[in-house]
């Protein structure tokens, strides 16, 4: 069998990607793995992606974007004079990413996995199996999306699983563009089931982007007495602009926003120009990131997990990079939090991977550098006794954060004409300082201000385990960063270094022996995980001669 492609037909983006040398890559299409599903049609045909959303600007009449929203009903789209139905759109989009992998791979492309949400009925399915046709792809099976990001996770966190283990439950938080789907998932044995899902098909990334705009709005008329929501070109420069503002607001704590010649009033220019503080943004958000904290909510209800407990929450989509997003989640469940993936590639890779296990092409482990820990602050918290030392442990680099990384926090000083401020850094993932591992400490002479003015934290981790921890005061040139080592850096890479081919192929070997021989490798591989120097030299030898004598046993009947 040819090899076998995945592809995640999205609303807002697509994704094609393929296995090499047994790890899911997605494929550049036209310089990027993110193909937005949007279709162009002109009178020489369909153009799709990055050309046909830079168009949609000037000829709206001749796009289709979200086309996977009408999917299985009996809409029709009326352009160019033809008149299309929404499996026909949903093709052109497919053939698109099927040219694409040809041209970026040399190799033809038939075979494929397309995934789905969790939540398409039949109507919605047969239509999606008929784009596939009709776009001259063989369909080998249709892939829930949670599924799919779920099988990537897999690689990356129990590859190996032993055949021992209890039934996982999964929460998977899909947040993307424009919409939000959140799924219950149990693995077991290698067997996924969608045990409950919810979600709401209006909302996502765009809803944040309209809190935005509506903010600069606001500012206009408020400074200007300008409103130029007529001004359909002014209008999109907002839009992009109120977006642009929310990635960056991601990755710090204060933007500033500045638009000249936005439109003109009475022959005088209007420029824009504010900032707008990450805090800002997080209250105008809360709300709809709260409506979906409740979705995720219901979902495990209605998994009925009868005593079984939620083992971690995976996310995916666009949106998720929101620091905020994740924070609500850890406050909301507890358990560990994991974004190793990229959150817009996680399910068009796990597509890939679910295709190569169908045509039996061999699925590696994926190695992803984390944080072993998280890192942070001493600060003083709601639960903290006036006087006594405060034991609060504010995290600003969350455990399994991709590495090297680097995250900005705002703290806010505490008395009038604050004199300095003692940087206390600390790892672990205790919400007190006390239980934790304290990392290093510095002083910071601040500027007077009055109480509760901002100071900007900046932590930089790199893979060697080294911190460098930034502290400013915005508005005045004051900063200062200084260099602290944490010890276990990288958890994935870590974690392979220990574990050494000789014992991935003994646990390959666990599920074949019979129930005497198994106990007497499960035995070993203990002495193995448990030995340190010398000591693991001899247990990894043990290890490999039993390997050797039992490698050929039979399967048990
Ligand atoms: P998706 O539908 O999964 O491709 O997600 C797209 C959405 O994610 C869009 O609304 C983007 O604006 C949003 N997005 C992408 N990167 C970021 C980021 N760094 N911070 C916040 N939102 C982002």
């Amino acid at each position: 069998m040819s090899r076998a492609f995945g592809i995640d037909l999205g609303t807002t983006n697509s994704v094609i990607a393929h296995l090499v040398e047994g790890r899911p890559v997605a494929l550049p299409i036209e310089g990027s793995p993110i193909v937005p599903s949007v279709v162009l049609y002109t009178d020489g045909g369909a153009v799709v992606g990055r050309e046909a959303r830079n168009l949609e600007l000037q000829m709206p009449e001749r796009c289709v974007r979200s086309v996977k929203r009408k999917m299985g009903t009996s809409h029709r789209y009326a352009l160019a004079g033809r008149e299309l139905t929404p499996e026909q759109v949903s093709a052109d989009i497919l053939s698109a990413l099927k040219h694409g992998a040809e041209r970026a791979t040399g190799e033809p492309v038939r075979d494929v996995v397309i995934t789905v949400p969790a939540y398409f009925d039949d109507a919605q399915r047969r239509a999606t199996l008929e784009a596939g046709e009709r776009a001259g792809l063989h369909v080998l099976r249709l892939l829930n999306e949670p599924t799919s990001a779920s099988l990537v996770y897999e690689r990356i966190l129990a590859p190996e699983a032993p055949s021992t283990a209890e039934p996982e439950i999964l929460l998977v938080y899909d947040l993307g563009g424009g919409t939000f789907d959140v799924s219950v998932l149990e693995v077991f044995h290698g067997v996924r089931e969608v045990r409950a899902t919810a979600g709401n098909t209006h909302l996502g990334g765009d809803d944040f982007d309209d809190k935005l705009l509506q903010l600069f709005l606001d500012e206009l008329k408020a400074s200007q007495g300008v409103d130029p929501r007529e001004d359909i070109r002014a209008m999109a420069r907002l839009r992009r602009l109120a977006e642009e503002t929310k990635i960056r607001l991601s990755a710090d704590i204060a933007v500033r926003v500045r638009e000249e010649f936005l439109t003109r009033v009475e022959g005088k220019p209007i420029h824009l120009d504010l900032e707008v503080r990450r805090r800002t943004f997080e209250e105008l958000i809360e709300p709809l990131l709260e409506s979906t904290v409740a979705l995720a909510r219901r979902a495990i209800e209605d998994a009925r997990l009868e005593g079984q407990a939620l083992s971690r929450v995976c996310l995916v989509g666009g949106s998720t990079r929101i620091p905020r997003v994740r924070a609500l989640l850890e406050e909301a469940f507890g358990v560990d939090i994991h974004e190793e993936v990229d959150p817009d590639l996680a399910v068009g890779l796990g597509a890939a991977i679910q295709a190569g296990l169908l045509t039996g092409e061999p699925v590696e482990r994926i190695l992803v550098d984390v944080a072993a820990h998280s890192l942070g602050m001493r600060v003083i918290g709601e639960e903290d006794r006036l006087g006594a030392e405060p034991d609060t442990f504010a995290p600003v680099l969350r455990r399994n954060t991709v590495l090297p990384a680097v995250r900005v926090e705002e703290f806010y000083t505490v008395v009038p004409q604050q004199e300095r401020l003692l940087v206390e850094v600390f790892q672990g993932e205790a919400p007190r300082v006390s239980e934790n591992t304290r990392v290093g400490a510095f002083d910071f002479k601040l500027e007077p201000r009055p109480a509760s003015s901002p100071v900007r934290v900046e932590f930089a981790y790199d893979l060697n385990g080294v911190v460098k921890v930034s502290v400013s005061q915005p508005g005045t040139t004051n900063a200062k960063t200084v260099a602290l080592s944490v010890a276990d850096a990288g958890k994935a890479a870590q974690a392979a270094r220990e574990q050494s081919a000789v014992e991935r192929k003994a646990r390959a070997l666990l599920e074949r022996l019979a129930p005497g021989p198994r106990a007497e490798l499960e035995r070993l591989l203990g002495q193995y995980a448990a030995a340190e120097g010398s000591a693991r030299e001899r247990a990894e030898e043990a290890l490999l001669d039993f390997f050797l004598d039992h490698e050929a046993e039979p399967r048990e009947p």
